[in-house]
């Protein structure tokens, strides 16, 4: 059970529930972030307990992962699914829920861990009634995101004033990416402590079924060219990038082409717009013939799918880190990722898998192409990913370094004097 005084660490995770059914609506990398990272520190001694808000009434409040690990939700606002950029009015609620909890449970958190903008509010908020240190990770940047929508949310005044006390006044923030790193400093602001902490993968959880055993599972022929994205449906991660590549292919008219577009929920929930949008452009290409949309994509299946391919596509606009893209090269698969963001420091572009403009659907055909056509080089771009995602981004490895991190704070006095600004 937790006790006063041990290594107790509070995850904050507003909006992205670390015990979620991942791929669906928003439940994406940054679910998967906060449960793995939770779970790890909870195999180094660390009581983590990793709060979230409650979006069904008929979600239990507690879910224990481990003996030390537990999700605990918050009623704030409305039991039920609510978009990110409509959560803001419901945070003053989730901090007396945090607040009454930790009363009632007589825990103190050494440091708070905060994730996403709401999170960081939240934080902001919590540090002043409990002097702790507060560690953040921004999983997106306001300021690069809003540059790559057509219409910017009424929330974005909010969102980038938030951001930017919260690099100036958080213990320190946790960069994922040299890239992010730069973002923070250029577009958010000079001042602030960054490190750069990237995300992880279960290593042996992805990369332990052959290709060929994973093809029989899927009943994939020998012969055929798997082309695979996974993620979610949200115009950012630029499905339509891949798809209109694939309509250029050489292979396309070969027989032996066949597309996967895996994520997403079923249409009619909220995720779906995207969908629809993506399978009209599938069928206005007269590409329908070999693509197919598995769906969510459960923890369990996801290695088979990955081992079965032989390209993983990451379209995206934008990507502060891009979890798909370690999980696949941990697979042993080469990776075509946009020149952006987090993905230029995972992908090693002709090391690992190839690096193509955003939105440009001519060079990521070309990019794609030409490991489809070369199986030698592909196997090799393959093998040198394992080694890649091996040593660099393994979970325990990141749980380390936030550990170290965490322990180091919460030896020093929280920078509370200058939280005065920020008011609700
Ligand atoms: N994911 C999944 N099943 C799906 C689609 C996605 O488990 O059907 C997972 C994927 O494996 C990855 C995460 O969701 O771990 C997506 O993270 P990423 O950083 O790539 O994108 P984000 O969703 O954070 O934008």
């Amino acid at each position: 059970m937790f006790f006063q005084n041990q290594k107790c660490i509070a995850l904050i995770s507003v909006h992205g529930d670390p015990s979620a059914e991942i791929g669906k609506e928003e439940a994406g990398g940054q679910n998967v972030y906060v449960r793995q990272v939770g779970e790890a520190l909870s195999r180094q001694g660390w009581q983590v307990d990793m709060f979230t808000r409650s979006s069904d009434p008929n979600q239990a409040p507690i879910v224990q992962h481990n003996e030390r690990c537990r999700t605990i939700r918050i009623t704030a606002g409305p039991q039920t699914f609510i978009p990110r950029d409509e959560l803001f009015e419901y945070l003053p609620t989730f901090v007396q829920g945090f607040l009454k909890f930790q009363h009632q449970s007589g825990l103190q958190y050494r440091v708070l861990h905060t994730n996403y903008w709401l999170s960081s509010w939240v934080g902001m908020q919590l540090k002043k009634v409990l002097g702790v240190p507060q560690v953040h990770t921004y999983h997106s940047l306001g300021a690069v995101k809003y540059q790559s929508v057509p219409t910017v949310p009424i929330i974005a005044t909010t969102r980038l004033d938030v951001e930017k006390t919260l690099l100036e006044t958080a213990e320190r923030v946790v960069a994922t990416s040299p890239q992010e790193k730069e973002h923070m400093r250029s577009l958010v602001s000079s001042k602030g402590m960054i490190d750069i902490i990237p995300c992880g993968t279960d290593i042996s959880h992805f990369g332990s079924i052959s290709r060929q055993d994973a093809r029989k599972t899927l009943g994939i022929a020998a012969d055929e060219k798997v082309v695979l994205y996974v993620g979610r449906f949200d115009p950012r991660k630029g499905i339509e990038t891949l798809v209109r590549a694939m309509g250029r292919s050489s292979l396309r008219d070969s027989g032996k082409l066949r597309l996967i577009i895996g994520g997403g929920s079923r249409p009619g929930e909220s995720d779906g717009r995207e969908r629809e949008r993506i399978e009209s452009i599938v069928a206005e290409l007269g590409l329908a013939e070999f693509t197919e949309f598995p769906g969510r994509l459960s923890p369990s299946i996801l290695p088979i799918y990955y081992g079965a391919a032989d390209v993983s596509v990451v379209p995206s606009h934008y990507e502060p880190f891009g979890l798909v893209a370690i999980e696949a090269m941990a697979c042993r698969i080469p990776v075509v990722a946009s020149d952006v963001g987090g993905l230029q420091f995972t992908v090693r572009s002709e090391e690992t898998g190839l690096l193509a403009p955003p939105k440009d659907d001519e060079a990521f055909a070309a990019a794609i192409d030409r490991i489809l056509t070369n199986p030698e080089w592909q196997f090799q771009l393959g093998q040198q990913a394992r080694l890649h995602v091996e040593e660099k981004f393994s979970w325990d490895g990141v749980a380390n370094q936030l550990s170290q991190l965490y322990l180091n704070l919460s030896k020093q006095p929280t920078k509370a004097v200058e939280l005065a600004a920020v008011s609700a």
